[in-house]
């Protein structure tokens, strides 16, 4: 036998064990589930390898597939065995030595993060391997591939390094045997380990046997019929693939023949770990194929924006060797996903019709996906649409609805939906905006995320009726029935129109620089002026949205020129008319200061430093 490697773990494996080893002790059962369930990976990749070639190729084929435990309390220790894939000794060392899926700071951070606020969050990080480190003082690997080139042996204490020497003579598979540290004896115990795998694994597709008796129900709860599945049931496979603590917040298990023979199980769960700043996650689906997982978390059998979903689809139409790859342009993969992504839409319709104050649950936490849906995917407008929610103007505080509630209010010759984005209710309702709505008592939808107004604007319509933003500067709520009165009264207090085209076209001199056009409001009731759109499309939000993103990529954060309306109705604007023949140059600061303000309302940025001092010098010349 030749002589032992050493080999230095990776920086941020160091971290990882670190953190394993020293601040995840409460948790220490999951390494048994953590071990089991690489073990179970490696059955599925050794089975799907045995799919594709012949029996020939593969060392050790007779050999079944399945998990060994065994116990030795004497020596206090544990080994699990498996027949799957195995390991090389150059995949021992690059599996074994980093961390595989993200090696990245930002990981390490978050579950440092996650054990020092909820240490049963861990599970759902899986740290994989290492958790061994968690019981064991000292891990050995010995493994031997499925390609049948001599095994080897991996020894580690878990600090800083890590030894790989030659192992001849193992069968095909992985044996990790675990020396438990004080304090983990029960470990090496039947009761415990059993209780254990009951509590994390008993879904695990392949046999586990504990000292030679099975201890799990290697069954495919999806294939089975619905009636015959208790919710405990569906409760305990949903911990199991989603590593999850606690209960889902929607199950959905749907089941086809035709045209596509499909089962699947899809849940939703309570927490949404990209919003908790965890990252992105990645897609919780499994792919099968006649309960044989031939794509895990599978990209291509739902679209993206559905990665929040944890589950299963089995398809027996599906070839059993088809690989990843081709997986992502299949046919019939495409298909399946478009009639499982309906059917999920529709249960969710159906959910909100049921009980909506559960739905906007869901909402609060997963309705940043539907809105990426919405925004990326052009196939699921019109299902998306109806499961949007947003508050309005007649919506009650924190309580948003939805689009049909909103058709369902409007009156008969209303053709457009309305909306206008601000920072809050409060905000939006404080601003100019909102003010003819009011008054004519139209709703109005407000948008308070920065994506918003490009989902509506991606969604263009909803049943037949077009999305306006309220800073459109095309935009009319110009009423047909609006009395003769009303108009004459209104005028009373204006300025008249020859005063009116006088200030106009003074603002648009003064103003030059920093606007595209001025013109007098139609729409304005108490506000002296506000900000609109020339172009229809782009709203202040967006244009603010996309500034940022130019500014975060070193280029220039600057806007395009809008639109300024005034309120000839208004005291100021009035005030401001008569004095630009007494005092041109402080009517200029007044009129600059008006823009400002517009500016700042419609969520746009202004310089501060000019502003401040400009403002200062107008509340000068109030005080003096
Ligand atoms: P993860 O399972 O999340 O990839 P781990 O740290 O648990 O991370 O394992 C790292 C890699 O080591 C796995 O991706 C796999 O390639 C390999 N590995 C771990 N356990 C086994 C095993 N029992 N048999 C074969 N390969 C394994």
């Amino acid at each position: 036998m030749s002589k032992a490697t050493t080999h230095e773990f990776q920086a941020e494996t160091k971290k990882l064990l670190d953190i394993v080893i020293n601040s995840l002790y409460t948790e220490r059962n999951v390494f048994i589930r953590e071990l089991i369930s690489n073990g179970a990976d490696a059955l599925e990749k050794y089975r799907h390898e045995s799919l594709t070639r012949d029996q020939e190729d593969l060392f050790d084929s007779h050999v079944p597939l399945e998990i060994s435990i065994d116990l030795d309390e004497e020596n206090k220790e544990l080994t699990i065995t498996d027949t799957g894939i195995g390991m090389t000794g150059e995949e021992l060392v690059a599996n074994l030595g980093t961390i595989a899926h993200s090696g990245s700071n930002s990981f390490l951070a978050d579950l440092a993060e996650a054990a020092r606020k909820d240490v049963s969050l861990i599970g759902q990080f899986g740290v994989g391997f290492y958790s061994a480190f968690m019981a064991g003082s000292k891990v050995r690997v010995q493994s031997r591939s499925w390609d049948g080139t001599e095994g080897h042996e991996w020894v580690s204490d878990g600090t800083g390094s890590f030894e790989i020497s030659e192992c001849p003579g193992l069968h095909r598979g992985t044996k990790i045997i675990i020396s438990l540290k004080e304090g983990c004896e029960d470990y090496a115990k039947k009761w415990k380990v059993e209780s254990i795998i009951k509590q994390y694994s008993s879904f695990v597709p392949f046999p586990i046997k504990l000292e030679g008796d099975t201890v799990n129900t290697v069954q495919a709860l999806w294939a089975r019929n619905k009636s015959e599945i208790s919710d405990d049931e569906y409760l305990e496979f949903y911990k199991f693939i989603a590593n999850a603590a606690d209960d889902p917040l929607y199950r959905l298990h749907f089941s086809t023949d035709a045209p596509l023979s499909i089962n699947s199980l899809l849940f939703v769960p309570k927490e949404n770990f990209e919003i908790m700043g965890f990252g992105r996650v990645s897609p919780g689906v499994n792919l099968y194929c006649q309960r044989i997982l031939i794509d895990q978390h599978s990209e291509s059998i739902l679209p993206e924006w559905l990665r929040f979903l944890k589950g299963v689809v089995d398809s027996e139409d599906l070839p059993l060797n088809i690989s990843r790859q081709a997986l992502q342009d299949n046919a019939l993969v495409a298909k399946i996903r478009r009639v499982l992504t309906k059917r999920f839409l529709k249960f969710l319709a159906e959910e909100a019709k049921k009980d909506e104050e559960a739905y906007l649950k869901f909402w609060e936490t997963f309705g940043i996906y539907l809105k990426e849906g919405v925004a990326s995917d052009f196939e699921y407008r019109t299902e998306l649409g109806k499961l949007l929610r947003f508050e309005s103007s007649k919506s009650k505080e924190s309580t948003p609805v939805g689009l049909d509630e909103y058709l369902l209010r409007m009156s008969p010759d209303q053709e457009e939906i309305y909306y206008i984005n601000g920072s809050s209710r409060a905000a939006i309702e404080a601003g100019p905006y909102v003010e003819m709505f009011r008054k004519k008592d139209i709703e109005i939808i407000y948008t308070t995320e920065p994506i918003d107004d490009f989902v509506l604007s991606h969604l263009a319509e909803y049943e037949g009726k077009k999305f306006v933003s309220a800073d459109r500067a095309d935009l009319s709520l110009e009423d047909k029935s609006e009395s003769k009165e009303e108009e004459q009264e209104k005028s009373a207090q204006q300025l008249d129109d020859k005063k009116s085209e006088e200030l106009i076209s003074w603002l648009k001199k003064t103003l030059n620089e920093k606007v595209a056009d001025v013109s007098i409001s139609s729409r304005l009731v108490e506000s002296p002026a506000m900000i609109v759109n020339p172009d229809g499309y782009m709203t202040s939000s967006m244009e603010r949205v996309m500034a940022v993103g130019r500014m975060e990529k070193g280029l220039t954060g600057e806007i395009s020129k809008k639109n300024l309306e005034i309120n000839t109705a208004n005291t100021l604007i009035c005030r401001l008319a008569e004095l630009i023949d007494s005092d041109e140059m402080f009517a200029a600061e007044v009129a600059l200061q008006i823009y400002d303000n517009a500016m700042i309302q419609a969520g746009l940025s202004v310089d501060p430093q000019e502003m401040v001092e400009r403002n200062y010098r107008i509340l000068q010349k109030a005080v003096d």
